[in-house]
């Protein structure tokens, strides 16, 4: 069926449309405008009105990749200003700074993306990226090297470097890691836009001022090159935060697709120096709209407060933080240490197992799939009870892994005693406390 732009909505077949499972043409394009649908999805679209439908139905910021492999992140891709709105789609990541220039602690910040590596709620809390700074006074030799040591890291590298020679000697280097190339201003964007689009990397851009920076986004996005990034400058905090909420505000609010871009925040040229600024310039920019927050380097005092805030806002309101359901064992314990359970809503397991460490009492917490839900709503909602233990007990092999034979339950559910003691039989079943704080005089009494 040849048909020319808006002809197909005079299609109305009588049974569903076997392209696009439709009864009409016009159910199909209330669809495509909700975003249920792709608009690929009819194939008796010409080029033309694709390209012109697809821009119309684009979401207002654009998902960005960069880097590659295990260091791959999507950045941007956000649909509302709040997280309360709705959710944010793609958390920021954290960079911290390597540079040529004269003092620079380069050693240090290697050290802190070895250290800093660890896991929350399942989630792996580490530095995604290397911001390579390049200083016009430096030796140039010496930026290479930092950049090829960088991507040695196995961490995403932003080559931060406005000298398009140097910045293309970098790329050449690492290019199979797929940097981010930050260095494209008013007046080098031709050039830097090139060199982008040669390596297939995103470009990141900066501009003295909203207006500039808006100009030079729209004169490389008519360039072709619409794999971006924008640069919230370092010229004072009150202008880089001004720039992040006027840029975020013009593409969701304003849909203004050239303001459609993840962000470059660089907090630790903005702090000049000062590590309590830093921090909490970071935290700013995690929450109003860092998608790369940089920082000079990062120590576990920052990470661990700057994590959890990330993990907070970028996490689904709607669904429950949940640890993995398995065997923790505590304090040492080993098969023949004593049992405990609860819920894997992850607020309960770690007041629940910040007591049991706290109490230095060896302990098996086992903690079965209820839904994320804390003890008594899982209770409610058949999540937590007889059969869910059961079940957990035979698909973990508990009875394979422990020997001791005391399970320990939540106070607020002795209700479940008798019908877990009859599901489980060789187990002796001890109602625990009702509240976690009472856990430590509960086990070392039980002791
Ligand atoms: Fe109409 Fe195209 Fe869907 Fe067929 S595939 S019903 S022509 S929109």
């Amino acid at each position: 069926m040849a048909l020319k732009g808006l002809d197909i909505f005079k299609l109305t077949p009588k049974t569903n449309c076997k392209e696009c499972g439709n009864p009409t043409c016009m159910a199909f394009s209330m669809k495509v405008a909700q975003g249920a649908i792709p608009i690929e999805k009819c194939p008796y679209l010409t080029e033309d009105v694709l390209a012109q439908v697809s821009d119309a139905t684009a979401p207002p910021m654009k998902t960005i990749k960069v880097g590659t492999g295990e260091n791959e992140h999507n950045l941007g891709g956000e649909t509302v200003l709040q997280r309360h709105e709705k959710t944010f789609v793609n958390k920021n990541i954290y960079a911290v700074t390597v540079s040529n220039a004269e003092g620079a602690k380069n050693e240090e910040v290697f050290a802190s993306v070895e250290a800093i590596d660890y896991s929350r709620i399942s989630e792996r809390m580490y530095i995604e990226a290397v911001f390579a700074k390049y200083d016009e006074k430096g030796s140039k030799e010496l930026y290479l090297e930092l950049v090829k040591k960088a991507a040695d890291t196995k961490r995403l590298v932003i080559i931060d470097c406005k000298d398009t020679g140097v910045a293309k000697a970098a790329l050449e280097l690492i290019k199979d890691t797929k940097p981010v190339l930050n260095g494209a201003n008013a007046e080098n964007y031709a050039e830097m836009s090139a060199l982008a689009k040669e390596y297939d990397v995103v470009l990141g851009v900066a501009g003295n001022g909203i207006e500039e920076l808006h100009d030079t986004i729209e004169k490389i996005e008519a360039d072709g090159n619409k794999n971006l990034l924008i640069d919230l400058g370092t010229k004072s905090i009150k202008d880089a935060f001004a720039n992040a909420v006027l840029i975020r505000r013009g593409a969701i609010l304003g849909q203004d697709r050239s303001f459609g871009y993840p962000s470059i925040a660089d907090v630790g040229g903005l702090a000049k120096g000062n590590r309590v600024l830093e921090t909490a310039l970071a935290s700013l920019f995690t929450m109003k709209y860092g998608s790369i927050v940089v920082m000079e380097n990062m120590s576990y005092s920052q990470a661990l407060p700057l994590y959890g805030l990330r993990q907070n806002i970028f996490t689904d309101p709607q669904k429950p933080m949940k640890v993995e359901p398995g065997i923790y064992r505590l304090n040492g314990a080993d098969e023949n240490s004593v049992c405990m359970t609860t819920v894997d809503f992850a607020l309960t397991y770690f007041i629940v197992s910040g007591e049991i460490e706290r109490s230095g009492v060896p302990c098996n917490l086992l903690i079965s799939d209820a839904g994320g839900y804390s003890v008594l709503t899982a209770w409610a909602a058949g999540k937590l009870s007889a059969s869910s233990l059961a079940k957990f007990f035979e698909e973990n092999d508990i009875e394979g892994q422990i020997k001791n034979r005391t399970l320990v339950i939540p106070g607020k559910v002795a209700v479940l005693k008798g019908e877990i003691q009859e599901k489980l039989p060789g187990w002796d079943i001890v109602v625990g406390s009702n509240e976690a704080v009472q856990i430590v005089k509960f086990l070392q009494d039980y002791k």
